[in-house]
């Protein structure tokens, strides 16, 4: 799918993660006429919310290429020098530079712990953020590569991940976008738990992932990746369950509610970091939709993946590795919660 309009850039340099929320309704007409029709369908969710309203430019399709990367699987996590480089070079991409005042606190909490909710709109909804990957799993790939059982077939237990070219990682990434989206639905009321915290040395496994949703009776599920596609694929895109029937899995009353999570969160994603739909997964839809993800499989309640952009691709690396655009996205993935949550 093809987009019109000028090479997306940051259209806010200032960096406020907020500024963008209370934007006039003509902006959100601008921003459907400029997107392909396909995208019409989650854009209706900004068009009906009370809030939003940034224009959306698309970028030019880079590459007809496919190279989606696997959040579950082997396919993101590069050559076994990238692996090396990203668990060497702890210094890059720190997520708690001096100069980001946005920037969460890095204390870590126990995994399945969740503080008192505070009041508000969510009061007495439980949200589980999943940061995809750990850390740690480059140091333990004896056990990150036992099979575990997701249903349809067996899989590995979890995966590294993937990393920039300069060695800022993905679980990096996806720990620090989780905290700031934590931080945002606390606010809203939300109780929030994680399946891991940065407080254990690798995993969980991609079933104990789905569990602990399961077991939370989670009102909303988001697993929080960043893919490693090839350099000129770009974007965002958020998946969806598909109807898996085999095995412990069965996805069958999740698929309906994950599609509306999803599709809230695509909204609010592309609204508020003004990021594009992935030119290389979707169709230009933002929106993909698997069976071959464990943590999709086994979940009992609604959850999605998003993958908030490709480490492997430079302008895209940019925005992955700037504090303001993490809290722009963690801003985006809330929202989308919200609204689900709200309805
Ligand atoms: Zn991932």
């Amino acid at each position: 799918m093809s987009y019109v309009g000028p090479e997306f850039e940051p259209a806010d340099p200032s960096g406020s993660p907020r500024r963008r929320r209370f934007g006039g309704r003509p902006l959100t007409v601008a921003a459907a006429a400029l997107v392909p029709a396909c995208l019409a369908g989650w854009l209706i969710w900004d068009a009906t919310a009370d809030d939003g309203g940034k224009d959306s430019q698309g970028a030019p399709p880079a590459s007809s290429s496919s190279a989606s990367s696997d959040p579950d699987g082997k396919g993101e996590t590069g050559p076994d020098k990238e692996k090396e480089k990203g668990k060497n070079d702890k210094g890059h991409g720190s997520s708690s530079k001096p100069s980001d005042p946005s920037a969460p606190s890095t204390s870590s909490k126990p995994s399945h712990s969740s503080r008192p909710a505070a009041s508000g709109p969510l009061k007495g909804k439980v949200v589980v953020i999943d940061p995809g990957h750990n850390s740690g799993n480059f140091r333990h790939t004896t056990e990150i590569n036992r099979p575990v059982d997701i249903g349809t077939n067996q899989k590995e237990c979890d995966t590294t991940g993937t990393s920039t070219n300069n060695g800022y990682t993905e679980a990096q990434f996806t720990l620090d976008v989780s905290r700031r989206l934590r931080t945002l639905l606390e606010k809203e009321g939300a109780t929030v738990k994680f399946t891991q915290d940065g407080d254990r040395p690798w995993g969980p496994c991609v079933d104990e992932r789905a569990q602990i949703g399961n077991k939370a009776h989670a009102d909303a599920v988001v697993s929080v990746h960043a893919d490693g596609s090839a350099a000129g694929n770009r974007g965002f895109h958020v998946i969806l369950p598909a109807k898996v029937q085999s095995g412990s899995a069965d996805t069958s009353g999740i698929v309906a509610p994950s599609r509306e999570l999803g599709e809230r969160i695509a909204g609010k994603f592309l609204r508020v970091t003004g990021s594009a739909p992935s030119n290389y997964v979707g169709d230009g839809t933002g929106l993909d939709v698997r069976k071959d993800l464990g943590g999709l499989n086994l979940s009992t309640v609604p959850k999605v993946f998003i993958e908030c952009g490709n480490m492997r691709d430079a302008k895209d690396s940019a925005q992955l590795t700037s504090g303001a655009w993490r809290q722009k996205a963690a801003q985006g993935i809330s929202e989308g919660i919200v609204g689900f949550l709200r309805g």
